[in-house]
């Protein structure tokens, strides 16, 4: 079962869920693919981060087209 998905079930008790972050939570990253996700998905690989985008590739082709790009080849 997924953290998130834990953490939802145990959200109603504090001690418990202190003690499940403190053993569980995934590593806060300085450096490295974990520091940036896409905003939309999650995803780390495959990420622009050109323009301020965080959009992984992805995505970025949904949403490339509200962003006000244009594609000219
Ligand atoms: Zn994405």
């Amino acid at each position: 079962m997924s953290y998130e998905r834990v953490r939802k079930q145990i959200e109603q008790k504090p001690t418990k869920l202190a003690r499940y972050d403190k053993f569980n939570k995934s590593r806060e990253r300085k450096f490295g693919k974990g520091v940036h996700k896409c905003r939309k998905c999650g995803r780390t690989g495959g990420l622009i981060r050109k323009y301020g985008l965080l959009y992984c590739r992805q995505c970025f082709r949904e949403e490339a087209e509200k962003l006000g790009f244009k594609k000219y080849s």
